[in-house]
């Protein structure tokens, strides 16, 4: 049950998020392989999202949430907190929507991400995670300075933006039985699920969760949004603590399932990707093949949707984890 009186988005607010990012975003490409194909006796079709620009999906949703300020917002610009993928997002998008960013980000945060966030041109402010409150933080400046704060998941113009991988998608491979999404908040999963529902209604869309992170799965189980501790798992874009009042109503509507898989399974579809379809996938963006090979479901004669949501992932972690 939602508690929040906004209207939810509709696949009309994707097809609309699909116009503004027409020629902003990447249509990024469809990948099959023959070896996972053969392993599972289905046939996969793997949409790149690690190949959308800052390498993940997240550069919908921030860019489709910015394209409707008003002048007035985009004169104080947007902020953001994060340390992960939407913080380089928002950063980017409001770049080529020529407006200020600012990030909030943890001090020990990667040097590597701070670093490609400013490249964005975003003023980072740090803050320290064991002693202050981010949210006090950004929505201190968000009024001291009339920026517009933009959550990384549950928000209606996120929400529609990350619809738009699987609208590609499904028209690109219009008849699937089975959509396997990676979910931490569920901004990714909500927007799929309006897409899919839309555009192949029989098809089946599965969440994948960090077994760790199953936030999303817990509160199916109890009818009501419940909040875990912040998981340990190597799926650093899923540690989310709950979804959003506006995700959680749109996956328990219409989710067929939220499936959870380990870290073991997850570095074992990376070194799958980087060893025989050459792509690196960041540990959060193995999660949607890793159900698939370890989920247990009837995919045999199916025609089954991977989507890989990022891939941005340090190499020496990369090869630290695949050396474990
Ligand atoms: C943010 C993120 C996710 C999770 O997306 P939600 O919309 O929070 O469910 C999955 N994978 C990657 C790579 C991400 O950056």
């Amino acid at each position: 049950m939602s508690t929040n009186t906004a209207p939810l988005p509709t696949y009309d607010d994707v097809v609309a998020a699909a116009q503004r990012l027409q020629g902003v975003a990447h249509r990024t490409p469809v990948l099959t392989s023959r070896t996972m194909d053969e392993q599972l006796g289905a046939r996969l079709f793997f949409k790149c999202e690690n190949l959308q620009r800052i390498g993940a999906f997240k550069f919908r949703g921030a860019y489709n949430a910015l394209a409707q300020f008003t002048p007035e917002q985009r004169k104080g610009g947007a902020l953001a907190f994060s340390s992960g993928n939407h913080a380089q997002a928002i950063a980017q998008a409001a770049q080529l929507l020529d407006m200020p960013a600012l990030i909030v980000m943890p001090e020990d945060a990667p040097a590597s991400k701070m670093a490609a966030t400013r490249g964005y041109g975003a003023q980072v402010v740090t803050y320290n995670r064991f002693t202050e409150d981010r949210e006090a933080i950004a929505h201190k400046l968000a009024t001291e300075r009339g920026m517009t704060l933009i959550p990384p998941y549950n928000h209606r113009d996120v929400i529609a933006g990350q619809g738009t991988a699987v609208k590609e998608l499904l028209e690109e491979v219009p008849d699937l039985d089975y959509l396997f999404v990676c979910l931490g908040g569920g901004g990714l999963l909500s927007g799929s699920l309006l897409a899919a529902n839309a555009l192949a209604p029989q098809c089946k869309v599965i969440g994948v969760e960090p077994e760790a992170g199953n936030d999303v799965q817990q509160s199916l189980r109890a009818g009501h949004i419940v909040k875990i501790d912040t998981p340990r798992t190597i799926a650093d874009g899923a540690q989310t603590q709950a979804p959003g009042d506006l995700t959680f109503a749109i996956i328990q509507q219409r989710v067929n399932e939220v499936l959870t898989v380990n870290d073991e399974q997850l570095v074992q579809a990376m070194r799958f990707y980087a060893e025989r379809m050459k792509i690196v996938v960041e540990p959060t963006g193995s999660l949607s093949l890793a159900a698939a090979i370890h989920g247990g479901l009837p995919l045999k004669g199916k025609r089954v949707g991977i989507v890989i949501s990022g891939g941005n992932v340090d190499l020496e972690r990369f090869a630290s984890l695949l050396s474990e």
